[in-house]
């Protein structure tokens, strides 16, 4: 599903932010990228939705090589992966409704396919009952689950996390876990970047950590592993 080969990314300032990544994650696993800060796990993240590209290596998600994607190409590769951030980037001036049906109406959905796609995965993540609101009239645990109803509307084989519930309390938090929870369920692979020993402690998946740009562990139901 996800695969790299021997990835080398230099950033223009000289950084190397992954030296040299061999990986391959299969269709509908759950992965935990752990490190400490500046370690290269959201270069990681970044090299497997083209956000950043490899210096040297090839990255293939689905079986699209990213590295000979032409940039005319990448939208198609955005549909086949949903994106989560840890400050969500809901459009503002858009009602939680638009916010999710805005990735379907980019691709010319038929309207009432995407009425019923949107009220769908809004069920999914209980905020069908608020539809009309603005992300600003939203509480933060909130604004996660529309942004994760957009990641998984146009219903994408992977699902990538960036640090997603780093601006949540602990409680908020572990319900947007049982949400990706629910998601992998479906089939739906998911990558997910954390600094939350106790999730990912408790709730035992595949652990990858990345120290200087190098995977250092690859465990199935590893630990976090850091103390502090
Ligand atoms: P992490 O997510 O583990 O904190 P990052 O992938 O963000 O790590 O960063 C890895 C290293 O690359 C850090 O030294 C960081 O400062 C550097 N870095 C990240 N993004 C850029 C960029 N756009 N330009 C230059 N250096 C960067
Ligand atoms: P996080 O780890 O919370 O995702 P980062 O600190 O890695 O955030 O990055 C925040 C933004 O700043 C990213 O877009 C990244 O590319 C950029 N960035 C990070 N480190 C550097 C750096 N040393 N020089 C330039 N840009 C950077």
């Amino acid at each position: 599903m996800i695969e790299m080969n021997n990835v080398y990314k230099k950033y223009p300032n000289g950084v190397v932010a992954a030296n040299g990544i061999t990986v391959d994650i299969r269709q509908g696993e759950f992965v935990y990228v752990v490190g400490p800060s500046g370690a290269g796990k959201s270069t990681f993240i970044k090299l497997m939705y083209r956000e950043e590209k490899p210096t040297s290596g090839d990255v293939i998600i689905n079986g699209t090589n990213l590295t000979k994607l032409k940039n005319n190409q990448v939208p198609f590769l955005r549909r086949q992966l949903g994106v989560v951030f840890q400050d969500f980037k809901l459009l503002p001036r858009l009602t939680v409704y638009e916010n999710v049906a805005f990735a379907l109406e980019v691709i010319e959905e038929h309207p009432k396919q995407i009425r019923k796609r949107v009220m769908d995965v809004l069920e999914l993540v209980g905020l069908k009952h608020k539809v009309r609101m603005l992300p600003s009239e939203l509480s933060g645990g909130e604004q996660q689950r529309v942004s994760i109803a957009r990641s998984i509307v146009n219903m994408p084989k992977v699902v990538i996390a960036d640090e997603p519930t780093g601006n949540l309390d602990p409680e908020t938090s572990w319900e947007i876990m049982n949400i990706f929870e629910e998601i992998n369920t479906m089939g739906t692979t998911i990558v997910m970047a954390t600094h939350n020993r106790e999730i990912v402690n408790t709730i035992r998946k595949r652990v990858i950590a990345i120290e200087g740009g190098l995977i250092v562990r690859d465990v199935n139901g590893g630990d976090y592993g850091y103390e502090g």
